[in-house]
């Protein structure tokens, strides 16, 4: 019998864990609150298949399928029969809080509850529910059917077998596990692209380098496909200050204290390619 998924928001990132399990053959019940969040989800799904399609990756048929074990909801309740359940709203603590507390009533003793937050201590999204052990981080990159990598996360009371099975899942959609044992600010990922861009924006605004040559360094000194100012832009000063602001807070390492021109830059609007202006110009 196939194994049943719920993804909980159908936005950027759970419709692409949607599209990912369908497509490994897992039954999927995607769940929004509204019925257009849903339609976009779909949507998303269905284009990236077509993409995918068009360039021989997946048959049409395949495809076709793989929509068809999609169901969407707006009923939480859906979720009852799930196996595994992967969380995918909202960066909000209380909104995660109140679906784990909700997932933990409505579904199974047995069922893993999994959260794709980026920051949040899974810890403290586990702590609203009467099963800890089952909860984990599962988190996945952006665009989710082509990030080969899944940062998988213990929270201080998740047991080995919910790490096993979390693991099975992320491998079963094709994706590449690193293991964060313990539940810390920005995971490991977050932790070295907040360190890695502090530092070169602190080299960039005491002048030491241009922008482009901090860029060049990384990439053809350390083999990086982007360097950390472009990478910056890209993302989002702001989420980028938001996410060093945050692992300085919880660990007083100096290392992650946003320098000055970060939040200048988010206060003039200079939030990179989104504003049109960051380190370069769009
Ligand atoms: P998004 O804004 O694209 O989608 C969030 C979705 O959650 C929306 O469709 C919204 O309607 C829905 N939602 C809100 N409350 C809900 C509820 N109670 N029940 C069901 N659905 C609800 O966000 P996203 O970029 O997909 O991010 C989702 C999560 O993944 C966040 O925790 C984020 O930090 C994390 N994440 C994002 C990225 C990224 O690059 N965007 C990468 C890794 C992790």
């Amino acid at each position: 019998m196939a194994k049943k998924l719920a993804v909980i928001g159908a936005g950027l990132m759970g419709s692409g864990i949607a599209q990912v399990a369908a497509q490994a053959g897992y039954e999927v019940t995607l769940r929004d609150v509204t019925d257009e969040a849903l339609a976009r989800g779909r949507d998303a799904v269905r284009s990236s298949y077509e993409r995918f399609t068009a360039k021989g990756r997946l048959t049409a048929e395949d495809a076709e399928a793989a929509l068809a074990r999609i169901t969407t909801t707006t009923d939480l309740d859906a979720a009852a029969d799930a196996d595994l359940v992967v969380e995918a709203v909202f960066e909000r603590i209380e909104v995660k809080r109140e679906i784990f507390r909700d997932l933990d009533r409505i579904v199974g003793d047995d069922t893993v509850l999994a959260s794709n937050t980026s920051a949040i201590p899974i810890t403290a999204i586990a702590a609203a529910t009467g099963r800890p052990e089952r909860v984990v981080g599962t988190h996945f990159f952006s665009p989710v059917p082509m990030m080969p990598l899944c940062e998988l996360v213990r929270g201080h009371k998740t047991d080995d077998e919910t790490l096993a099975r979390a693991r099975e899942f992320a491998e079963g959609v094709g994706k590449t596990c690193v293991v964060v044992n313990r539940d810390v600010a920005g995971f490991v990922t977050t932790r070295l692209i907040s360190a890695l861009v502090v530092e070169a924006v602190k080299l960039y605004e005491s002048g030491v380098a241009s922008a482009e040559d901090i860029d060049t360094a990384c990439r053809l000194g350390f083999g990086h496909a982007m360097g950390p100012l472009a990478t910056a832009d890209l993302t989002g000063v702001d989420i980028l200050l938001h996410a060093a602001a945050n692992i300085y807070t919880e660990s007083q390492d100096g290392k992650f204290a946003p320098p000055e021109l970060m939040r200048r830059m988010v206060d003039a609007g200079d939030l990179g390619r989104k504003s049109g202006q960051g380190f370069y110009t769009y």
